[in-house]
Formats: C-alpha cells, sequence, structure tokens
C-alpha cells in the first residue's frame, strides 16, 4: 500500500472543500471496499478525508417540499442499523432482505448507506493490477471482454467494460424508486432519482456514478407506497454466503382484486448498475397476478439480453428468477 494523508473531517462542508480541490483524494467512510482496493493496488489515493463521525445517521419519516411524506435513511448510517430497522422492516421488508443477503454481519455492522451505494465491481480482471482494464485503468483494454466472463453482464454493457455492480441494496433501492441526496461544495444540496445515480460503462466505465468533485451522498430517501405486502427479494448465487449475485430480483407488486396495479421489478448482477425491467413492468400492469402473467412479463425482459460467451446461462436464470420472485413476493412472504 502506499502512503497517503489522512484528515478527519470536522463538517461536511469542509470534507467537499477538502475533496474538490484534490482529485486524488477519496472519502473514507465504513472502508469496507475502499481498503481492500487499497491493499490490492487498484486504489492509490493520496489523502482520505474521513466522513465517518459526521451526524449522518437517522431514519425517520419526514415530509418533503411537496407535502408527500418519505423516509429519510441517512448516508452515514451502518447497513446493519438500515436492515433492523422497525421501519424499514415493517414499509420496505425488500430493503431488509436485500442488505441481509449483501454481506455478512461483520461487514454490516461497518458498511455505510451511502458507501454501499460507492462500491466498485468484483470484476476479477478490475483487481488484478497485471491485467489490463479500462475500469482501473481507462484506454488499457478489457481483459473480461476475451477472458472467463461468466460473472459477467448481459445488459447495457460496452466494448469498453461489461462488469456488473455488486450491490444488493442498490438493486431494492432501485425497485423503491429511492432518491439520493448529495451536498456538495458550499453547502449546495441535489437530488438524484436513483435510476440516474449509477451509469452504463458506455465510453467511460472508470466513472461509475454520476456524483461531481467533492459530492457526498448525505441520504437515501424512499417515497412512500403500497409494496409492502408483495415484495420479495431473491439472490441467485454460487453458494449461500459470502458470494455475489449471478442474478437477483428485486420484485414489488401492488395488487387489488388480484389484478396488478403497479409493479416494480429490478434486476442485480446483470448490468454495470441496478437493472430496471422496465419491459416487465409494463407488461405487468392491468394482469392477473399469477404465474401466467409473471412467465410473459419475463420473457418479454429477457429477449432483448445481449449475452458473452460464457454467460448465456444467464438469459434463462434470469427469467426463472423473475417468475420465482415475483409468485413469493405475491404470496407475501417475508424471510430474513
Ligand atoms: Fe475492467 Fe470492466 Fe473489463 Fe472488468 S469488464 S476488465 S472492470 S473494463
Amino acid at each position: 500500500m502506499r502512503p497517503f494523508k489522512y484528515t478527519n473531517a470536522r463538517d461536511a462542508i469542509t470534507a467537499a472543500k477538502l475533496q474538490a480541490e484534490n482529485k486524488q483524494a477519496k472519502f473514507l467512510a465504513g472502508g469496507t471496499n475502499l481498503l481492500d482496493l487499497m491493499k490490492e493496488g487498484v486504489e492509490q489515493p493520496n489523502e482520505l478525508i474521513d466522513i465517518s463521525r459526521l451526524d449522518m445517521a437517522n431514519i425517520n419519516y419526514v415530509k418533503g417540499d411537496n407535502g408527500k411524506k418519505f423516509l429519510h435513511i441517512g448516508g452515514l448510517g451502518k447497513n446493519t442499523q438500515a436492515a433492523n430497522h422497525p421501519l424499514i422492516r415493517k414499509n420496505y421488508p425488500i430493503l431488509t432482505q436485500a442488505i441481509l443477503a449483501g454481506a455478512s454481519a461483520q461487514i454490516r455492522n461497518m458498511a455505510s448507506n451511502g458507501g454501499n451505494l460507492m462500491q466498485r465491481t468484483r470484476c476479477s480482471y478490475f483487481y488484478d493490477v497485471n491485467m489490463p482494464c479500462n475500469k482501473r485503468v481507462p484506454g488499457s483494454g478489457c481483459g473480461a471482454m476475451e477472458g472467463f466472463n461468466r460473472m459477467h453482464a448481459i445488459f447495457g454493457w460496452s466494448e469498453k467494460c461489461i462488469a456488473v455492480y455488486p450491490s444488493d441494496m442498490a438493486v431494492a433501492l432501485s425497485a423503491l424508486d429511492a432518491t439520493v441526496k448529495v451536498s456538495a461544495v458550499g453547502g449546495m444540496e441535489r437530488a438524484i432519482p436513483f435510476n440516474d445515480f449509477h451509469r452504463l460503462p458506455g465510453e467511460h466505465p472508470e466513472k461509475d456514478n454520476n456524483l461531481g468533485p467533492g459530492e457526498i451522498i448525505t441520504a437515501i430517501e424512499l417515497p412512500e407506497n403500497n409494496f409492502a405486502d408483495h415484495s420479495y427479494y431473491l439472490k441467485v448465487r454460487d453458494r449461500a454466503s459470502y458470494a455475489f449475485a449471478l442474478v437477483s430480483v428485486a420484485a414489488a407488486l401492488e395488487v387489488q382484486d388480484k389484478k396488478i396495479v403497479k409493479a416494480r421489478i429490478a434486476l442485480g448482477g446483470v448490468a454495470h448498475k441496478p437493472w430496471r425491467a422496465l419491459a416487465a413492468e409494463s407488461f405487468l400492469v392491468g394482469k392477473e397476478a399469477g404465474t401466467a402473467s409473471f412467465e410473459q412479463a419475463a420473457a418479454a425482459e429477457m429477449k432483448n439480453a445481449r449475452p458473452l460467451e460464457h454467460n448465456k446461462f444467464k438469459v434463462e436464470l434470469g427469467k426463472q428468477s423473475i417468475v420465482l420472485a415475483l409468485e413469493t413476493a405475491m404470496n407475501g412472504k417475508k424471510s430474513w
């Protein structure tokens, strides 16, 4: 690991200013991904700005400017606190399920909510500094394109990068139509709709998200919804723990008289960002809630997949996973 300067930020405005002035600096919150990347030589910041002690951990309902209530989840709260919070368990159980599926208890105790959204791909070529990787070294090539790409994307990839985004929490937040609140230099604030927060790789896979210099995730906000009785997070992986998703599905339904009024489906393990299954969602609205509709919705979504040499299995796995997640959501199963 290379030497770096450590700065303990007193407040968000100072932290934002420091990071905006030094492009080589990184914010440090839980450090559960960043420190690994530094040990491997993948990330080489010359300064860590420690924001972990800033007062941004509240979880509570707040009324917005438009008079609508939303759940405010502090960006520096721990994943454990979010997963176990009674308001999240009761009203957004799919988020609890996703966080618990995402990591061990030890990691959840350290990882922050904002940091969860900032974690980087687990593409093995990204971690191997002896291999070409456009995400790690722009312009160097993509080792995975001609390599072993079983874990890689089937949607939205580019010739520059075929990596997938690793967070489970982010997949649930995508389905829940979350908003990411950020503060920047001078205390300016902005709100980013969740599905605009992460990026597809395009020509610049080195950029994982649309944060600007000095911007800090202060909170994640969730609108009220009627999905709590019919939602489910399904994660399919090679083994039961300490593994990232081959495919995951966050499925949420609002149902009246057996007819689907609203559907939200997001997929993990298939793209460079949480992949909203918009074709499946729009197919389901107005349909009878049942396996026949779920199978047609899954087929409508997966017909647009572009698998690679070693991950063709993800197309059928994705279809079956969507159907199973929707069936389980419909049955109202809440397990964690
Ligand atoms: Fe790097 Fe992306 Fe290629 Fe992986 S898929 S080697 S992260 S450019």
